[in-house]
């Protein structure tokens, strides 16, 4: 599949070819932005590219630009809008241990107000000077060509 495929069974493709409702934020030529419908937070919303790309390997990186300067975008609008918000979290899930559940790219955006019972329940590392350095060689390494 290429990333300009809309495969049938996908929820976001039929959201952007207005085959499925959704409460709809933003929109233009590459990004459409709708309300989730399992909000965690009043106001949550997703970002997703018009081109469906079920990975971030496969969202090429003017997508993903455009992703995310509409997510901040939209930050500033939920900020603004009356609804609750006293911060805000961008949150992108990338494959099912990441907690992707829809193979659409997605970048949620997530007011957040004090004590509205979402979290993230990190166990944070302590490694040494040596362990980060041979992490950073080993991803530099990787780094895709541009
Ligand atoms: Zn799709």
């Amino acid at each position: 599949m290429t990333a300009s495929d809309s495969p049938a069974d996908c929820p976001f493709c039929a959201i952007v070819a207005g085959r499925l409702p959704s409460s709809q934020v933003y929109s233009d030529d590459d990004v459409v932005a709708f309300l989730d419908i399992r909000p965690v937070t009043t106001g949550h919303l997703l970002v997703v590219p018009r081109a469906h790309a079920a990975s971030l390997a496969e969202l090429d990186e003017h997508a993903g630009a455009r992703i995310f300067t509409t997510a901040q975008r939209l930050a500033a609008a939920v900020r603004g809008s009356g609804l609750p918000c006293e911060g805000v979290n961008l949150f992108l899930a990338d494959g099912a241990v990441a907690g992707q559940e829809v193979f659409h790219v997605h970048l949620h955006v997530l007011p957040r107000t004090t004590g509205d019972g979402f979290k993230l329940s990190p166990q944070f590392r302590h490694p040494d000077r040596a362990e980060l350095d041979a992490n950073a060689a080993q991803i530099r390494a990787g780094l895709p060509p541009r």
